[in-house]
């Protein structure tokens, strides 16, 4: 692999502080284990097993370098974007499982910026500890990519709300014990207004969560049920009718807190290895290996140009400014580099791809299949380029 920092990056690497890059490189040496890498490459989704996750998290935890986003007076180890920078791209080339993000990087700074103290005191050494595992309940059947139109009520009956309704892709909530839920605590005059956040404990009786299986035949996401549950209303993020600005809040997290070059750098240099293993084989031959080798050097360029707007992203958050367009240029980007190699890899390995046999690839129709859903979740690329659009035009 030619130098990490490769690029125009190293100025980076440098301003992380003396000594930090070696400090990472020997951590990753010692701890990052080939069963840890191995987990990571098998994973097919952005949402890494619990397991190796978890596995991942108590290795950071103990090095203090968990949650470096976070303020050290809440646990966190508050680095500065070039080191967030420089960590992610070492161990994301490095083949580091991606950590669990919903306690870490979702609810954690919601609970920051909004909860109350209780909140905070319990439960954010509980997201450090991965004691509590989260999920996010936002979508329902209709409510996806219009929010505002959420349905699932949460009505206040004495010290308590009684939760009924349901929702719909939640990924991992087979693994969680607590969801944050959008609900709808009011119908008023302009939708958004009567939302709220709630924090639910899912081994509730009254609450079912329903597998849904996925076309690449993973069980990642599932649907969940309320019947009546009854939730304490101390789980009341911020005020009633707060849950739209927190959503947001949370969104621009979703969007834009996968610093995810090092990782996808290191997909590209599968890519290249798995094109100059192929050579020789049909699907390689003549004008298609020439199309390959142009689309690979394509992904490149533009990989770097993400990084530069990661770089973007990280300066907007340690200087506390909200950083809605810089996360949603992420999001269409990760979507567009991650889909366009997975295309590659599936036409590079032509019929064989459906074999699963290549030894570089060897997920590739499932994974090519699971990364259709980068482009959906989280918000669509198109609802994306609308608020880009919105942004830059100011329309
Ligand atoms: C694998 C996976 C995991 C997910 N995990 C979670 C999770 O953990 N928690 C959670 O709450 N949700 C989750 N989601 C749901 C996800 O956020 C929604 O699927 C997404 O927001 C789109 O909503 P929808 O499915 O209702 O589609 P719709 O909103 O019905 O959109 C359908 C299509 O129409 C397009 N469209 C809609 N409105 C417009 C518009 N105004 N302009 C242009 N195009 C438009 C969309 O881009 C999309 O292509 C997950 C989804 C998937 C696929």
């Amino acid at each position: 692999m030619s130098d990490a920092f490769a690029g125009g990056f190293g100025a980076v690497a440098a301003a992380a502080g003396a000594g930090f890059r070696e400090q990472i490189d020997a951590f990753l040496a010692r701890e990052l284990t080939d069963e840890l890498r191995a987990a990571a490459d098998r994973n097919i989704t952005m949402f890494v097993h619990p397991h190796s996750g978890l596995a991942w998290q108590r290795k950071l935890r103990a090095a203090g370098w968990l949650a470096p986003h976070w303020p050290r007076a809440y646990g966190g180890a508050e680095w500065s974007r070039e080191q967030i920078f420089t960590f992610e791209r070492l161990a994301g080339l490095a083949g580091a499982p991606l950590l669990p993000p919903f306690g870490l990087n979702y609810l954690g700074p919601a609970l920051i910026a909004y909860g109350s103290e209780r909140q905070k005191a319990e439960l954010l050494p509980r997201i450090l500890a991965g004691d509590d595992y989260w999920c996010q309940g936002y979508s329902e059947p209709a409510a996806g990519s219009d929010l505002a139109a959420v349905q699932c009520a949460a009505r206040l009956d004495g010290e308590h709300y009684i939760v009924s309704g349901t929702k719909l892709w939640t990924t991992h909530a087979q693994h969680a014990n607590r969801i944050f839920c959008l609900v709808r605590t009011s119908k008023e005059d302009r939708p958004h207004r009567g939302i709220s956040l709630l924090l639910i404990d899912l081994d509730d009786p009254a609450v079912t969560v329903r597998p849904i299986i996925t076309l690449d035949g993973e069980h990642e996401v599932n649907q969940i049920f309320f019947d009546d549950a009854r939730v304490p209303r101390a789980n009341l993020v911020g005020r009633e009718g707060q849950g739209w600005e927190i959503a947001l809040y949370i969104l621009e997290r979703e969007r834009g807190g996968f610093i995810m070059g090092g990782r996808l750098r290191r997909k590209l240099y599968g890519l290249r290895q798995l094109l100059a293993a192929s050579v020789g084989k049909d699907s390689t031959a003549g004008q298609r290996r020439h199309d390959y080798e142009r689309a690979l050097a394509l992904l490149d360029i533009d990989l770097q140009a993400f990084e530069y707007s990661e770089l973007r992203l990280l300066e907007a958050w340690a200087g506390g400014r909200p950083a809605g367009l810089e996360a949603s240029v992420a999001k269409i980007d990760i979507a567009d580099l991650v889909q366009r190699m997975d295309e590659l890899a599936v036409q590079v390995l032509g019929p064989r791809a459906i074999a699963a046999a290549a030894p570089v690839a060897p997920h590739a129709v499932r994974t090519y299949l699971a990364n259709r859903a980068v482009s959906i979740y989280g918000g669509s690329s198109e609802i994306q380029r609308t608020l880009v659009a919105r942004s830059l035009l100011g329309a």
